[in-house]
Protein backbone atom coordinates (compact mmCIF):
# COMPACT_ATOMS: atom_id res chain seq x y z
CA UNK A 1 0.00 0.00 0.00
CA UNK A 2 1.31 3.25 -0.71
CA UNK A 3 2.15 5.68 2.03
CA UNK A 4 -0.35 8.62 2.09
CA UNK A 5 2.49 10.74 3.55
CA UNK A 6 4.95 9.94 1.51
CA UNK A 7 2.68 10.67 -1.61
CA UNK A 8 1.88 14.04 0.01
CA UNK A 9 5.36 15.10 0.72
CA UNK A 10 6.30 13.15 -2.98
CA UNK A 11 3.33 15.56 -5.23
CA UNK A 12 3.79 18.83 -3.44
CA UNK A 13 7.35 19.98 -3.46
CA UNK A 14 8.35 22.63 -1.09
CA UNK A 15 7.52 26.34 -1.81
CA UNK A 16 11.20 26.91 -2.05
CA UNK A 17 11.28 24.30 -5.24
CA UNK A 18 8.28 25.53 -6.54
CA UNK A 19 9.56 28.32 -6.88
CA UNK A 20 12.79 27.25 -8.11
CA UNK A 21 10.77 25.46 -10.56
CA UNK A 22 8.49 28.18 -11.98
CA UNK A 23 12.00 30.43 -12.88
CA UNK A 24 13.08 27.76 -14.99
CA UNK A 25 9.78 28.49 -16.90
CA UNK A 26 10.29 32.21 -16.91
CA UNK A 27 13.89 32.09 -17.64
CA UNK A 28 12.82 30.35 -21.12
CA UNK A 29 10.39 33.43 -21.49
CA UNK A 30 12.39 35.98 -20.69
CA UNK A 31 15.76 35.08 -21.29
CA UNK A 32 18.61 34.11 -18.07
CA UNK A 33 18.98 37.85 -17.80
CA UNK A 34 15.38 39.19 -17.10
CA UNK A 35 14.81 36.68 -14.50
CA UNK A 36 15.93 37.85 -11.15
CA UNK A 37 15.85 34.30 -9.22
CA UNK A 38 16.44 34.66 -5.35
CA UNK A 39 14.67 31.02 -4.58
CA UNK A 40 17.32 28.68 -3.78
CA UNK A 41 20.24 28.46 -1.54
CA UNK A 42 22.81 26.73 -4.04
CA UNK A 43 26.33 28.76 -3.28
CA UNK A 44 27.15 30.69 -6.42
CA UNK A 45 30.88 30.97 -6.16
CA UNK A 46 32.75 28.09 -7.60
CA UNK A 47 34.63 26.02 -4.81
CA UNK A 48 38.03 26.33 -3.91
CA UNK A 49 40.81 25.57 -6.80
CA UNK A 50 42.35 23.23 -4.10
CA UNK A 51 39.44 21.53 -3.32
CA UNK A 52 39.47 19.92 -7.23
CA UNK A 53 42.96 19.38 -7.50
CA UNK A 54 42.83 17.82 -4.38
CA UNK A 55 40.38 15.38 -6.45
CA UNK A 56 41.86 14.58 -8.88
CA UNK A 57 44.99 13.74 -6.96
CA UNK A 58 43.79 11.44 -4.96
CA UNK A 59 42.13 9.88 -8.37
CA UNK A 60 45.24 9.90 -9.84
CA UNK A 61 47.39 8.57 -6.92
CA UNK A 62 44.37 5.92 -7.19
CA UNK A 63 44.25 5.12 -10.85
CA UNK A 64 48.10 4.41 -10.49
CA UNK A 65 47.95 1.98 -7.88
CA UNK A 66 45.33 -0.01 -10.24
CA UNK A 67 46.90 -3.74 -11.13
CA UNK A 68 49.49 -3.03 -7.83
CA UNK A 69 47.43 -5.04 -5.58
CA UNK A 70 48.58 -4.84 -1.72
CA UNK A 71 50.13 -1.91 -2.81
CA UNK A 72 49.16 1.47 -0.80
CA UNK A 73 50.29 5.43 -1.74
CA UNK A 74 51.05 7.43 0.98
CA UNK A 75 48.59 10.79 0.34
CA UNK A 76 49.65 12.42 3.15
CA UNK A 77 52.14 13.93 0.42
CA UNK A 78 49.52 16.06 -0.91
CA UNK A 79 50.13 18.16 2.49
CA UNK A 80 47.15 18.84 4.81
CA UNK A 81 48.09 22.55 5.45
CA UNK A 82 45.38 23.23 7.41
CA UNK A 83 45.28 20.98 9.89
CA UNK A 84 49.25 19.56 9.37
CA UNK A 85 47.53 16.28 9.68
CA UNK A 86 49.94 13.46 8.48
CA UNK A 87 47.61 11.65 6.33
CA UNK A 88 46.83 8.15 5.08
CA UNK A 89 47.82 5.60 3.24
CA UNK A 90 45.09 5.36 -0.15
CA UNK A 91 45.02 1.86 -1.59
CA UNK A 92 43.48 0.97 -5.13
CA UNK A 93 40.15 0.03 -4.15
CA UNK A 94 39.71 2.89 -0.70
CA UNK A 95 38.80 5.55 -2.81
CA UNK A 96 35.29 3.98 -4.07
CA UNK A 97 34.88 1.86 -1.59
CA UNK A 98 33.27 1.15 1.58
CA UNK A 99 34.08 2.99 5.00
CA UNK A 100 33.43 2.02 8.66
CA UNK A 101 29.17 2.98 9.22
CA UNK A 102 30.22 6.28 10.79
CA UNK A 103 32.88 7.37 8.65
CA UNK A 104 36.64 6.48 8.01
CA UNK A 105 37.93 6.90 11.21
CA UNK A 106 41.21 8.70 10.39
CA UNK A 107 38.96 10.99 8.51
CA UNK A 108 36.75 11.37 11.42
CA UNK A 109 40.01 11.89 13.38
CA UNK A 110 40.62 14.77 11.12
CA UNK A 111 37.77 16.59 11.96
CA UNK A 112 37.77 16.18 15.39
CA UNK A 113 41.79 17.46 15.99
CA UNK A 114 40.64 20.61 13.36
CA UNK A 115 37.47 21.75 15.55
CA UNK A 116 39.65 21.14 18.47
CA UNK A 117 42.82 23.73 17.57
CA UNK A 118 39.92 26.48 15.79
CA UNK A 119 37.67 26.17 18.41
CA UNK A 120 39.06 25.43 21.63
CA UNK A 121 37.07 22.40 22.41
CA UNK A 122 37.35 18.98 23.16
CA UNK A 123 35.35 16.70 20.88
CA UNK A 124 35.86 13.21 20.07
CA UNK A 125 36.42 11.29 16.35
CA UNK A 126 34.73 8.51 18.17
CA UNK A 127 31.79 10.53 18.71
CA UNK A 128 31.71 11.87 15.04
CA UNK A 129 29.29 10.11 12.48
CA UNK A 130 29.67 11.52 8.58
CA UNK A 131 26.74 11.96 6.75
CA UNK A 132 24.89 12.66 3.37
CA UNK A 133 24.58 16.30 4.13
CA UNK A 134 23.29 18.06 6.74
CA UNK A 135 20.16 16.76 5.83
CA UNK A 136 21.04 13.38 6.77
CA UNK A 137 22.60 14.45 10.11
CA UNK A 138 19.47 16.09 10.59
CA UNK A 139 17.38 13.07 10.17
CA UNK A 140 19.52 10.55 12.04
CA UNK A 141 19.75 12.84 14.90
CA UNK A 142 16.08 13.38 15.04
CA UNK A 143 15.20 9.37 15.06
CA UNK A 144 18.35 8.80 17.03
CA UNK A 145 16.63 10.87 20.03
CA UNK A 146 12.86 10.56 19.65
CA UNK A 147 11.01 7.33 21.10
CA UNK A 148 8.95 5.45 18.59
CA UNK A 149 5.71 5.82 20.55
CA UNK A 150 5.22 9.00 19.17
CA UNK A 151 5.04 11.44 22.37
CA UNK A 152 8.12 13.18 22.03
CA UNK A 153 8.38 16.92 20.96
CA UNK A 154 10.92 18.78 19.07
CA UNK A 155 11.12 22.45 19.17
CA UNK A 156 11.88 24.50 16.55
CA UNK A 157 12.66 28.54 16.96
CA UNK A 158 10.23 30.38 13.48
CA UNK A 159 11.62 31.03 11.21
CA UNK A 160 12.93 27.97 10.70
CA UNK A 161 14.47 25.85 7.63
CA UNK A 162 10.69 24.11 6.87
CA UNK A 163 12.48 21.02 6.09
CA UNK A 164 12.94 20.33 10.09
CA UNK A 165 9.33 19.80 9.83
CA UNK A 166 9.28 16.83 7.56
CA UNK A 167 12.44 15.19 9.52
CA UNK A 168 10.82 15.54 12.46
CA UNK A 169 7.66 14.59 11.52
CA UNK A 170 9.64 11.54 10.03
CA UNK A 171 10.79 10.59 13.07
CA UNK A 172 7.46 10.17 14.83
CA UNK A 173 7.64 13.52 16.78
CA UNK A 174 5.52 16.03 17.14
CA UNK A 175 6.72 20.34 15.99
CA UNK A 176 6.76 22.31 18.40
CA UNK A 177 7.33 26.33 17.33
CA UNK A 178 8.40 28.93 19.28
CA UNK A 179 7.78 31.88 17.63
CA UNK A 180 10.83 35.23 17.36
CA UNK A 181 11.00 38.16 19.12
CA UNK A 182 9.95 40.56 15.73
CA UNK A 183 12.53 43.27 16.95
CA UNK A 184 15.48 41.00 17.01
CA UNK A 185 14.65 37.81 15.09
CA UNK A 186 16.20 36.33 18.45
CA UNK A 187 13.54 33.72 19.82
CA UNK A 188 10.40 34.86 22.36
CA UNK A 189 12.11 33.33 25.67
CA UNK A 190 8.75 33.45 27.22
CA UNK A 191 7.44 31.42 24.51
CA UNK A 192 10.20 29.16 24.49
CA UNK A 193 10.03 28.13 28.28
CA UNK A 194 6.22 27.46 28.31
CA UNK A 195 6.67 25.28 24.79
CA UNK A 196 8.98 22.91 26.87
CA UNK A 197 6.93 20.21 28.56
CA UNK A 198 7.98 16.72 29.83
CA UNK A 199 7.87 15.42 26.04
CA UNK A 200 9.97 17.67 24.90
CA UNK A 201 12.91 15.70 23.72
CA UNK A 202 15.07 18.13 22.04
CA UNK A 203 15.78 21.87 20.41
CA UNK A 204 17.21 22.61 16.66
CA UNK A 205 19.27 26.30 16.60
CA UNK A 206 20.21 27.35 13.61
CA UNK A 207 22.70 30.47 13.44
CA UNK A 208 23.81 31.83 11.53
CA UNK A 209 19.93 31.37 10.39
CA UNK A 210 18.49 30.27 6.99
CA UNK A 211 16.10 32.41 6.47
CA UNK A 212 16.82 35.75 8.63
CA UNK A 213 21.10 35.30 8.56
CA UNK A 214 20.98 36.13 12.25
CA UNK A 215 23.24 34.82 14.43
CA UNK A 216 22.50 33.99 17.82
CA UNK A 217 25.62 35.71 20.23
CA UNK A 218 27.00 34.94 23.38
CA UNK A 219 24.15 36.25 25.60
CA UNK A 220 21.23 34.53 22.98
CA UNK A 221 22.84 31.09 23.27
CA UNK A 222 23.46 31.66 27.57
CA UNK A 223 19.66 32.96 27.71
CA UNK A 224 18.61 29.06 25.67
CA UNK A 225 20.49 27.30 27.70
CA UNK A 226 19.75 28.92 30.72
CA UNK A 227 16.06 27.99 29.30
CA UNK A 228 17.19 24.40 28.72
CA UNK A 229 18.84 23.80 32.29
CA UNK A 230 16.13 24.92 34.17
CA UNK A 231 13.40 22.70 32.36
CA UNK A 232 15.82 19.53 32.60
CA UNK A 233 15.85 19.83 35.94
CA UNK A 234 12.35 20.69 36.25
CA UNK A 235 11.29 17.52 34.37
CA UNK A 236 14.39 15.40 35.44
CA UNK A 237 15.50 14.19 31.79
CA UNK A 238 17.83 15.55 29.52
CA UNK A 239 16.78 17.94 26.94
CA UNK A 240 18.93 17.80 23.88
CA UNK A 241 20.36 20.68 21.99
CA UNK A 242 20.68 20.18 18.46
CA UNK A 243 22.97 22.93 16.43
CA UNK A 244 22.51 22.84 12.73
CA UNK A 245 25.13 24.64 11.50
CA UNK A 246 25.87 24.54 7.48
CA UNK A 247 26.51 28.12 7.71
CA UNK A 248 29.03 28.30 10.57
CA UNK A 249 31.98 29.88 8.46
CA UNK A 250 29.44 32.83 6.71
CA UNK A 251 29.74 35.12 9.44
CA UNK A 252 29.95 39.05 8.41
CA UNK A 253 29.82 40.89 11.54
CA UNK A 254 31.61 38.74 14.40
CA UNK A 255 35.10 37.38 14.37
CA UNK A 256 34.32 34.15 16.21
CA UNK A 257 31.94 31.61 16.28
CA UNK A 258 30.37 30.33 19.41
CA UNK A 259 30.79 26.78 19.92
CA UNK A 260 27.56 25.25 21.35
CA UNK A 261 29.64 22.76 23.53
CA UNK A 262 31.28 25.41 25.55
CA UNK A 263 27.61 26.28 26.49
CA UNK A 264 25.64 23.46 27.00
CA UNK A 265 26.25 19.81 27.85
CA UNK A 266 23.71 18.33 26.05
CA UNK A 267 24.40 19.17 22.93
CA UNK A 268 25.06 17.50 19.30
CA UNK A 269 25.96 19.68 16.39
CA UNK A 270 24.89 18.80 12.45
CA UNK A 271 27.14 20.27 10.21
CA UNK A 272 27.19 20.27 6.76
CA UNK A 273 30.07 21.19 3.94
CA UNK A 274 27.57 22.26 1.40
CA UNK A 275 27.39 25.83 1.51
CA UNK A 276 30.85 27.17 3.09
CA UNK A 277 33.17 24.74 -0.09
CA UNK A 278 30.36 25.39 -2.37
CA UNK A 279 29.83 21.77 -2.95
CA UNK A 280 26.08 20.97 -1.76
CA UNK A 281 25.53 18.56 -4.42
CA UNK A 282 28.24 16.21 -3.04
CA UNK A 283 26.32 15.48 0.04
CA UNK A 284 28.75 15.92 2.95
CA UNK A 285 28.45 16.49 6.37
CA UNK A 286 28.85 15.22 9.99
CA UNK A 287 26.89 14.36 13.44
CA UNK A 288 28.66 15.42 16.39
CA UNK A 289 27.86 13.96 19.94
CA UNK A 290 29.29 16.37 22.63
CA UNK A 291 31.45 13.74 24.64
CA UNK A 292 30.23 15.73 28.33
CA UNK A 293 26.47 15.38 27.15
CA UNK A 294 24.46 12.74 29.28
CA UNK A 295 24.87 9.05 28.00
CA UNK A 296 26.81 10.55 25.06
CA UNK A 297 28.23 7.01 24.01
CA UNK A 298 24.45 5.93 24.18
CA UNK A 299 24.07 8.85 22.23
CA UNK A 300 26.21 7.89 19.68
CA UNK A 301 24.89 4.40 19.35
CA UNK A 302 21.42 5.36 18.70
CA UNK A 303 22.77 8.17 16.16
CA UNK A 304 24.67 4.32 14.36
CA UNK A 305 21.17 2.85 14.63
CA UNK A 306 19.55 5.28 13.61
CA UNK A 307 21.51 5.89 10.59
CA UNK A 308 21.74 2.30 9.94
CA UNK A 309 18.30 1.69 10.44
CA UNK A 310 17.44 4.73 7.48
CA UNK A 311 19.98 3.59 5.32
CA UNK A 312 22.40 6.34 6.12
CA UNK A 313 25.68 3.95 6.48
CA UNK A 314 29.17 5.38 4.91
CA UNK A 315 28.70 8.69 3.41
CA UNK A 316 30.15 9.28 -0.18
CA UNK A 317 34.15 7.86 0.26
CA UNK A 318 35.49 10.20 -2.08
CA UNK A 319 34.49 12.83 -0.58
CA UNK A 320 35.26 12.04 2.82
CA UNK A 321 39.09 11.07 1.92
CA UNK A 322 38.72 15.11 0.49
CA UNK A 323 37.47 16.51 3.72
CA UNK A 324 40.71 16.24 5.90
CA UNK A 325 42.73 18.53 3.20
CA UNK A 326 40.23 21.09 3.07
CA UNK A 327 39.61 21.74 6.86
CA UNK A 328 39.45 25.49 7.48
CA UNK A 329 39.15 25.76 3.76
CA UNK A 330 36.09 28.21 1.99
CA UNK A 331 34.82 29.37 -0.94
CA UNK A 332 35.39 33.40 -1.42
CA UNK A 333 32.05 34.22 0.32
CA UNK A 334 32.68 37.76 0.19
CA UNK A 335 29.93 38.03 -2.74
CA UNK A 336 27.36 37.08 -0.66
CA UNK A 337 28.60 39.67 2.15
CA UNK A 338 28.88 42.56 -0.53
CA UNK A 339 25.33 41.20 -1.90
CA UNK A 340 23.73 41.11 1.49
CA UNK A 341 25.12 45.06 1.80
CA UNK A 342 23.60 45.81 -0.76
CA UNK A 343 20.03 44.59 -0.71
CA UNK A 344 20.24 45.58 2.56
CA UNK A 345 21.00 49.22 1.80
CA UNK A 346 18.48 49.24 -1.28
CA UNK A 347 15.74 47.89 -0.10
CA UNK A 348 15.63 49.69 2.92
CA UNK A 349 15.83 52.74 1.03
CA UNK A 350 13.05 51.75 -1.04
CA UNK A 351 11.02 51.52 1.99
CA UNK A 352 11.00 48.01 2.89
CA UNK A 353 11.35 46.74 6.50
CA UNK A 354 14.80 44.21 6.00
CA UNK A 355 16.40 42.20 9.34
CA UNK A 356 19.95 43.10 9.37
CA UNK A 357 21.43 39.51 8.42
CA UNK A 358 24.94 38.95 10.71
CA UNK A 359 25.73 35.42 7.95
CA UNK A 360 24.65 33.04 5.92
CA UNK A 361 23.58 33.64 2.52
CA UNK A 362 19.93 35.23 3.40
CA UNK A 363 17.94 38.15 3.62
CA UNK A 364 14.62 38.03 5.14
CA UNK A 365 12.20 41.03 4.31
CA UNK A 366 8.77 42.38 5.09
CA UNK A 367 6.28 42.20 2.83
CA UNK A 368 4.56 45.36 2.40
CA UNK A 369 1.32 43.62 2.40
CA UNK A 370 -0.23 40.63 5.30
CA UNK A 371 -0.27 37.97 2.68
CA UNK A 372 3.31 36.52 1.81
CA UNK A 373 1.42 34.40 -0.89
CA UNK A 374 0.01 36.61 -2.77
CA UNK A 375 2.86 39.07 -2.34
CA UNK A 376 5.43 36.27 -3.69
CA UNK A 377 2.99 35.54 -6.72
CA UNK A 378 2.58 39.39 -7.25
CA UNK A 379 6.49 39.71 -7.41
CA UNK A 380 6.26 36.70 -10.23
CA UNK A 381 4.89 39.76 -12.69
CA UNK A 382 7.98 41.90 -12.03
CA UNK A 383 10.01 38.66 -12.50
CA UNK A 384 11.50 38.57 -9.18
CA UNK A 385 11.68 35.09 -7.70
CA UNK A 386 10.65 35.45 -3.75
CA UNK A 387 9.93 32.75 -1.19
CA UNK A 388 7.48 33.58 1.23
CA UNK A 389 7.53 33.14 4.56
CA UNK A 390 5.02 30.93 5.72
CA UNK A 391 6.64 27.47 5.14
CA UNK A 392 9.75 29.17 7.24
CA UNK A 393 6.61 29.21 10.50
CA UNK A 394 5.92 32.96 10.16
CA UNK A 395 3.54 35.06 7.55
CA UNK A 396 4.07 37.96 6.53
CA UNK A 397 7.72 38.10 5.29
CA UNK A 398 9.67 36.84 2.13
CA UNK A 399 13.45 35.28 2.19
CA UNK A 400 16.07 36.22 -0.55
CA UNK A 401 18.75 34.08 -1.18
CA UNK A 402 21.90 36.43 -1.78
CA UNK A 403 24.28 33.47 -3.10
CA UNK A 404 23.23 34.60 -7.09
CA UNK A 405 25.63 37.26 -9.10
CA UNK A 406 26.15 40.85 -8.00
CA UNK A 407 24.64 41.97 -11.78
CA UNK A 408 21.43 40.46 -10.44
CA UNK A 409 21.33 42.18 -7.38
CA UNK A 410 22.36 45.55 -8.94
CA UNK A 411 19.74 44.60 -11.96
CA UNK A 412 16.45 43.47 -9.39
CA UNK A 413 17.24 47.02 -7.65
CA UNK A 414 14.10 48.54 -9.60
CA UNK A 415 12.09 45.27 -9.85
CA UNK A 416 11.93 46.07 -6.26
CA UNK A 417 10.79 49.11 -6.59
CA UNK A 418 8.21 48.79 -8.84
CA UNK A 419 6.41 45.76 -6.84
CA UNK A 420 6.97 48.38 -3.38
CA UNK A 421 5.15 51.28 -5.56
CA UNK A 422 2.60 48.97 -6.44
CA UNK A 423 1.77 48.00 -3.00
CA UNK A 424 2.60 51.90 -1.83
CA UNK A 425 -0.30 53.49 -4.76
CA UNK A 426 -3.09 50.88 -4.20
N1 LIG B 1 19.97 23.03 7.56
C1 LIG B 1 19.78 24.26 7.05
C2 LIG B 1 19.49 25.37 7.98
C3 LIG B 1 19.86 24.49 5.68
O1 LIG B 1 19.67 25.72 5.20
C4 LIG B 1 20.13 23.39 4.81
C5 LIG B 1 20.18 23.56 3.37
O2 LIG B 1 19.85 24.57 2.79
C6 LIG B 1 20.33 22.13 5.39
C7 LIG B 1 20.23 21.98 6.76
C8 LIG B 1 20.61 20.94 4.54
O3 LIG B 1 21.94 20.96 4.14
P1 LIG B 1 22.57 19.85 3.17
O4 LIG B 1 22.43 20.37 1.79
O5 LIG B 1 23.98 19.76 3.57
O6 LIG B 1 21.84 18.60 3.40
Amino acid sequence: MINKNMLNLGKNRSAIRELFEQGKILKEKYGEDNVYDFSLGNPSVPCPDFLNTTIKNLITISESLKNKDGNFADIGILENYNTNYDYRKLSSTMLHGYTSAPGDKIVRDAISSYLNKTYNVNTSSDLIYLTTGAAAALSITLKALSSPDGNNEVIVFAPFFPEYSVFIKNANAKVTIVKPDYKTFYPDFNDFESKINENTSLVIINSPNNPTGVYYNEDVLKNICQVLEKKQKEFSHPIYLISDEPYRELLYTYLKYNFITNFYKNSIITYSFSKSLSIPGERIGYILVNPESDNANDVFYAVCGAGRSLGYVCATSLFQFLIPHCLGLTSDTTTYKRNAETLYRELTHIGYEVVKPDGAFYLFVKCPTSDDNAFSKKALEYNLLLVPSESFGVTGYFRIATCVTEKQVTNSIPKFNELFNFYKNR
